[in-house]
């Protein structure tokens, strides 16, 4: 099957709504509206949402996601923000399990399930990160962590649903750090993930889920980790923020 490679830029706790016009005004200059083979996706933070929706108004060009959600409906959870304001303010996707949220939040496999299950619900999109950290891989779990993170987080879901999840693998260790994975290294992480996926959900859900890798991609090394048969698109932080480089790396994936 041909998986539609998906580039999602992760602005983390950058960006607020004035920097995020004039983004999305040299990003329009950059011409990818019609390129329709990758899906592209920029996650601002909450506050920057309804400045996107308004610059973008009926542009399909970028979908639009957040950084989080919770896994409650509504009620006295202060701070929080529900799957429902999500979709009110247009919404199609939701990052969930970033390794910050694991490491400063102390998010747990069995809590984003909760969330993946709330936002399946709401239609959203969820992309779930997963990956290791360096003192996990020198000691050669790799494989039990990136395994119970896939079974733990999509546990309860249906083939057809984790079909429709997007995984982004980023270790840990390659996050922000300028270290990126070879290439090798993340296509060979990627048909671990697929395999599990296989194992625990079926080859279709397997053939069908989209895998995103993530940790220090910029143009200049998209291109080849984009060929990669088990790498179906990038979650990009720090060279997501300037529309430039952000378009490279689209263009890398075409
Ligand atoms: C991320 O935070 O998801 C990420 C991959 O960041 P960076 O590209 O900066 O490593």
């Amino acid at each position: 099957m041909s998986r539609t490679p998906i580039i999602a830029a992760n602005w983390k706790m950058n960006i607020g709504p004035k920097e995020a016009r004039e983004f999305l005004a040299n990003f329009k200059a950059e011409q990818l509206c019609d390129c329709k083979c990758v899906e592209k996706v920029i996650v601002p933070p909450f506050v920057t949402i309804p400045a996107v929706m308004d610059v973008l108004g009926d542009c399909t060009c970028l979908g639009v996601g957040a950084q989080d959600v919770s896994d409650r409906d509504n009620g006295a959870f202060t701070g929080e923000i529900s799957t429902a304001m999500l979709c009110e303010l247009g919404c199609k996707y939701v990052v969930l399990g970033h390794s910050e949220r694991r490491q400063y939040h102390g998010e747990t496999n069995a809590y984003i399930n909760k969330k993946i299950k709330k936002a399946l619900a709401a239609g959203l999109v969820p992309i779930y990160c997963i990956g290791e950290t360096l003192e996990q891989r020198e000691a050669g779990k790799l494989e039990e962590v990136l395994g119970s993170q896939v079974v733990e987080g999509l546990e309860g879901l249906t083939p057809e649903q984790v079909a429709g999840v997007v995984i982004a693998y980023e270790p840990v260790w390659a996050i922000g750090t300028g270290k990126t994975a070879s290439a090798a290294d993340a296509q060979s992480a990627h048909a671990y993930i697929r395999g599990v996926v296989a194992s625990t959900f079926g080859a279709a859900a397997a053939d069908a889920v989209r895998i995103q890798y993530g940790g220090s991609v910029k143009p200049a090394n998209a291109e080849e980790l984009m060929a990669q048969p088990d790498i179906d698109g990038a979650l990009v932080g720090g060279a997501a923020l300037k529309a430039d480089s952000f378009a490279a790396i689209i263009r890398a994936a075409k």
